[in-house]
């Protein structure tokens, strides 16, 4: 067992900082990288050193693994850290990281490979007794006979990519009709955006809940799952809102999808954290998409309804240690929510709205959690994903959660840029979200634009305000001794 002494952490924003504040409590030491966007980066000034890996663009910084391995040498580092994105889900680079006879804080380049590929890890886990999406079980390269499959699985089908990620290359086809083009496309999609062409399909599940759960493996052959999150709630096949329980799982599917969860681990002699995900159909039925063989963005909500830091454990696993429990061990107590707060405006597509922060306030409090990467009058780089924080809320019942999020959501000040957070805010309101009652077409089926934008409920409220000051103002004579802040903050901010 080799004690960790200085880690090198392989990424940048949030994700950085909360994996050096993990590492600083622990007693190690932190480096960081850091291309010339990121120079005033706060994870730059958190760490104990820091070295620049290049020009902006990631290609030339973030995703160099030459310079990475040679910022670790300089300093001494004796483990890295890849965080999410980038380079986390890598086998060329977990394998050069060892090589360098340094820690990789991951599972083995082997597990990465395997499960970087959506039909390979399907193949693996096939052996498991884990149930998978009706589809093709190798890539599709002639049509005709790919055309036959689709019919027999029927329609709608989904054509994805087996390099696939971040929610890119998939083709919904809803009719025989339209297979040749959505094809052609998925497969030029695939190679433009992974630099790998093959392509397969599934049943496209017509009322999906995106279900996962999160595992841990040892080094020494145990592996458990600390429970689920729920990912319905999407836009572009990729997360917005999450949380941790899930609100439709009853203790007996739980079991059944956290035993599938530990057998595609165990496909894949998995060590490490790891997230299997599920696809639920309108019955319960449950389905392996994918397992992430990295730290999730999401981890949070897993953090706080398990009181586990994930990040540690991540640390001890890679210097060897035994899983500190068994799965007989693990409970989960309260709820938690998290939402993610990107540089996007919801009113025009969720498109990237970059800009500087002018105010930037975050909300405080009991069972209020913010990991972020900016401060106010700092700018959201371009060349990066456009998320600026996670706000995870935790209390004891699934409303109370959602209701500190609508608080916090109304607490949290951004001006400079549009964000999710009226998004979330909206979600956190609605009643289908409050019921249980959503899946992944949320945004197409109860999201417009118009409700963030001036609603007639939101002129009420304005109309309250101002009624209720010209009432204050009347009883003190004309004097206001009172401010009234009805309105959240970000409202405000969109009716200047
Ligand atoms: P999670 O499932 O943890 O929410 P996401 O799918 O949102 O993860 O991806 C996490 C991060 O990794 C995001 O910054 C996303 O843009 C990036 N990412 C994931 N897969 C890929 C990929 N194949 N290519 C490029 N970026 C990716
Ligand atoms: P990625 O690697 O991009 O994360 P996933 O396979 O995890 O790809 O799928 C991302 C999202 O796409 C899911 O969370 C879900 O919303 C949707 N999706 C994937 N497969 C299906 C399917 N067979 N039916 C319906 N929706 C799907
Ligand atoms: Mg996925």
């Amino acid at each position: 067992m080799k004690k960790i002494k200085k880690l090198l952490v392989a990424n940048r924003g949030e994700i950085a900082l909360r994996i050096m504040r993990s590492a600083r409590e622990m007693g190690i030491q932190t480096v960081a990288v850091y291309s010339e966007a990121d120079r005033q980066a706060l994870h730059v000034r958190f760490a104990d050193e820091a070295v620049c890996i290049g020009l902006p663009p990631s290609a030339e910084s973030y995703l160099r693994m030459d310079k990475i391995l040679e910022a670790a040498k300089l300093t001494h580092a004796d483990a890295i850290h890849p965080g999410y994105g980038f380079l986390s889900e890598n086998e060329d680079f977990a394998a050069l990281v060892s090589d360098a006879g340094l820690i990789f804080i991951g599972p083995s380049a082997k597990s990465i490979e395997v499960m970087g590929n959506k039909l390979a890890a399907k193949e693996a886990v096939s052996k498991f007794n884990v149930p998978l999406v009706p589809g093709t079980a190798e890539p599709i390269d002639d049509v005709a006979k790919a055309k036959k499959i689709a019919k027999s699985v029927g329609y709608p089908i989904l054509i994805k990519a087996a390099a696939g990620g971040g929610g890119k290359g998939m083709r919904i086809v809803e009719r025989e009709e339209d297979f040749q083009q959505q094809m052609d496309r998925a497969v030029s999609e695939a190679t433009s955006s992974f630099g790998d062409g093959s392509v397969f399909i599934e049943k496209y599940i017509t009322q999906p809940r995106h279900i996962e759960f999160q595992i841990f493996g040892d080094q020494h052959g145990n592996v458990v799952h600390l429970f689920e999150r729920e990912c319905s709630i999407q836009r572009r096949h990729q997360k917005v809102v999450e949380e941790a329980p899930s609100s439709i799982l009853t203790p007996e599917i739980r079991k059944a999808m956290g035993e599938a969860a530990v057998n595609v681990a165990r496909s894949c002699d998995y060590y490490g954290a790891g997230t299997v995900e599920f696809i639920m159909d309108e019955n319960l039925n449950f389905y392996f998409l994918e397992m992430n063989t990295r730290l999730q963005v999401e981890h949070p909500v897993t953090e706080m309804i398990t009181g586990i830091d994930l990040v540690k454990l991540q640390v001890k696993i890679a210097e060897g240690e035994k899983l500190p429990f068994k799965q007989e061990d693990l409970t989960m107590h309260g709820h938690a929510v998290e939402v993610r707060v990107y540089a996007e405006d919801p009113t025009n597509n969720f498109m990237p709205d970059i800009g500087t922060l002018k105010t930037y306030q975050r909300p405080q409090g009991n069972g209020i959690r913010v990991d972020d990467g900016f401060e106010q009058g700092m700018t959201i780089p371009i060349y990066y994903d456009p998320m600026i924080a996670k706000l995870i809320c935790y209390a004891e019942t699934r409303e109370q959660a959602m209701n500190k999020m609508i608080r916090a959501i109304d607490e949290y000040e951004i001006t400079g840029l549009e964000t999710t957070l009226g998004f979330c805010r909206y979600v956190m309101q609605h009643e289908a979200f409050r019921s249980g009652n959503f899946d992944t077409k949320f945004v197409e089926t109860h999201f417009k634009p118009e409700v963030l934008t001036s609603t007639p409920v939101e002129e009420e409220e304005l109309l309250a305000v101002a009624l209720s000051s010209i009432r204050e103002r009347k009883k003190n004579n004309g004097t206001i001794h009172q401010e009234q802040h009805t309105i959240s903050k970000w409202k405000q901010n969109r009716l200047h």
